[in-house]
């Protein structure tokens, strides 16, 4: 076993560890001081608060610095002011026997002046939050050109709260000669993506008591518009190229829909459903079983008891009516000590659940950010050098034709034909998220809440229709008119949304028009107009109805009047692809040789400025059907089976 005198610390730190009372170092801090005291490495560690981290890169920093000079040479960022004051006292404590050693901590809610004044007297170690940090950078009160080591400190936690844009900015103010250190406790896209922009080879350290069941489920929510749901289940599909996945709807027809949208964009998905037959059923499960079905659309009933292992991500295309399901749907990874990753798409109203959640299942959500474009191109790229790399060559089969292909290809040298190789499929997701939108609502900002408060002696009401309806300010309220016999002038306002709307109108009134409009459609839809009620508040109450939690909201579930979210519950989550009732959406059909994205351009936008922001269409490309045994939209290039070389419509 390792002693700290064997981890190699010198001997002034040596003495501060025995006057603290450490004995032996804790396994985080046994692997990752020999990694750090070399200070030539980037280093990625994945530990959780209570490991000894602080004291895991405390205690090498503190032995790598020289304490002669004044200069600053270490940069410690952390997500708190308690944090960053811990963190700061700990550090005093291992350099207590280091002379010249001047440690100072920065962060909010305290005078920056007395802060710029104690980093004035020269500290060789500064201990940050990012938000201060960039504040003293802007008034050029510290000089990071001398930084030679920084540590992020519970950098997922930094990213949960909102730091990115801070911590780019320090990041990259400091010199690129540097080690940096990253600490977190979970290892999300965003801190990946970290790693990946500031760190160069990072060595990468997890301490080796793999968790047991759901703590080995990390839990992510991506913020967006509602209109923009099903663009990022594409986004998540797309960006984790190999995903075998358990994708969550509330109701059987939004099941449905988000497969058949799925199957018709080219993804290697299917329904599983009450309304399919016992054997139907079976078929699909089987096609899952067998990795043949990349992902599985699911109500919640249907999936009970799906022990299918490996699933490495579940998403909730909807957060569940009832909480416990979260927990059943998420318990659907991670099986047998594997790792899952659980992704909740919600919009801004949603994010009290999100808080619920994390108050009942005593787990931590971290807000992820929706890859761009650029990053799905970049990770679609690699994955597709890794499978031309690890690809396996059947000698025999291909021997006969090699002299033709090298014939064909003389002309080109290797890196032309990496390139043009590559660029087969690269191209099909360039084209694709070109130009792609940010699709991070902000969460801060309310998203699609509206603010506008309600006149007196008015009502609020939530209307089911929408922009997608093809409908504008004026013709909602003409078609209102028209469906219940009523003065269109009782409307005194109106705002369209994408999917549905608001209107205000007097509150005599109110009822009269509500119970007038039942029953009425347009398009084939049901038109519905129902007060608001608590919902403006968006405030979720946790409720016991009948021994089972839901989330409150001042009305009955999905399908009742009231409820937070349960707007266009008939037409399943805010699109509505071709069979949409005459809505201004469509999904692309036949275009260029099939009706997937495959074919490059050609993708139609929703129209109205509230459409989609991403173009229909999707993910990966299929096999030609016949390969898969005449299944319906078998295969799909990203299954495991399906091979770079098949042949693949695009
Ligand atoms: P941390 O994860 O850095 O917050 O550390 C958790 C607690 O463990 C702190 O109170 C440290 O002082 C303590 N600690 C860190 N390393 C050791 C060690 N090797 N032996 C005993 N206690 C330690």
């Amino acid at each position: 076993m390792n002693t700290f005198e064997t981890l190699g610390l010198p001997k002034p730190v040596l003495a501060a560890i025995t006057e603290l009372g450490f004995e032996t170092p804790t396994p985080i801090q046994e692997k990752v001081i020999p990694v750090l005291l070399t200070g030539t490495t980037d280093v990625v560690a994945l530990a959780q608060t209570g490991t000894g981290k602080t004291a895991g890169f405390g205690l090498p920093l503190v032995s790598l610095i020289d304490f002669a000079s004044k200069s600053t040479q270490a940069l410690i960022l952390a997500p708190t002011r308690e944090l960053c004051m811990q963190i700061t006292s700990d550090i005093k404590n291992f350099s207590k026997h280091t002379r010249g050693a001047n440690v100072v901590a920065v962060y909010g809610g305290a005078s920056i002046m007395n802060q710029i004044y104690d980093l004035k007297k020269g500290a060789q170690i500064v201990v940050a939050t990012p938000g201060r940090m960039v504040d003293i950078i802007s008034r050029n009160k510290v000089d990071l050109s001398t930084i030679k080591y920084v540590v992020l400190d519970e950098a997922d936690e930094m990213l949960n709260m909102g730091f990115q844009e801070d911590l780019d900015a320090i990041l990259s103010t400091t010199p690129k000669e540097k080690n940096t250190w990253l600490f977190s406790a979970t290892m999300p896209d965003e801190v990946l993506r970290i790693s990946r922009k500031y760190m160069h080879e990072p060595v990468e350290i997890t301490v080796g008591n793999k968790n047991q069941g759901n703590d080995n489920i990390e839990h992510v929510f991506y913020v967006t518009h509602e209109r923009d749901r099903y663009a990022v289940l594409k986004r998540v599909a797309d960006f984790h190229p190999d995903i075998f996945g358990l994708v969550f709807c509330r109701t059987k027809i939004e099941t449905q829909k988000v497969a058949d949208m799925l199957i018709k964009d080219g993804y290697n998905a299917d329904a599983l459903h009450g309304d399919l037959s016992q054997a139907q059923r079976d078929h699909v499960m089987k096609r899952f079983r067998g990795r043949t079905l990349q992902m599985l659309v699911a109500t919640d009933v249907a999936a009970r008891g799906i022990d299918v292992n490996d699933i490495t991500h579940v998403i909730h295309y909807q957060l569940p009516d009832e909480i416990e399901n979260y927990t059943h749907r998420s318990g659907r990874t991670a099986r047998a000590g594997k790792t899952g990753i659980s992704i909740a798409i919600i919009n801004t109203r949603d994010l009290n659940k999100i808080r619920t959640l994390e108050r009942l299942t005593k787990k931590r959500f971290t807000q992820g950010t929706i890859p761009s474009g650029y990053e799905i191109c970049e990770k679609q790229l690699f994955w597709l050098v890794q499978r031309v790399h690890d690809t396996q060559v059947n000698e025999k089969s291909i021997e006969s034709y090699l002299p033709k292909v090298y014939e064909q290809l003389k002309e080109l040298t290797r890196e032309e034909i990496i390139k043009r190789l590559v660029s087969i499929e690269f191209n099909r997701f360039l084209d694709y998220y070109k130009n792609a939108a940010d699709l991070n609502a902000n969460a801060a900002g309310g998203g699609e809440r509206e603010h506008r408060p309600t006149r007196e002696g008015m009502v609020r009401l939530f209307v089911s229709v929408g922009q997608m309806d093809g409908l504008t300010r004026d013709s909602l309220k003409t078609l209102i008119a028209e469906s219940t016999g009523m003065d269109e002038n009782i409307i005194t306002w109106a705002d369209v949304k994408n999917s549905f709307s608001f209107i205000e109108v007097k509150t005599e009134v109110s009822e009269a028009l509500i119970n007038a409009i039942k029953g009425k459609e347009f398009r084939n839809r049901p038109i519905r107009i129902e007060s608001r009620g608590n919902r403006e508040e968006g405030i979720p109450r946790q409720r016991d109805r009948g021994g089972r939690k839901e989330w409150g909201g001042g009305g009955e579930r999905r399908g009742g009047s009231g409820g937070g979210y349960k707007g266009r519950s008939s037409s399943g989550g805010g699109y509505r692809g071709g069979s949409g009732g005459g809505g201004s959406f469509r999904e692309r059909s036949g275009s260029g040789g099939g009706e997937r994205r495959s074919s490059g351009g050609g993708f139609r936008e929703r129209s109205g400025s509230g459409g989609s922001r991403e173009k229909s269409g999707g993910g990966g490309f299929r096999e030609r059907s016949g390969s898969g045994g005449g299944e319906r939209s078998s295969g799909g290039g990203f299954s495991k089976k399906g091979g770079f070389g098949k042949k693949k419509d695009f």
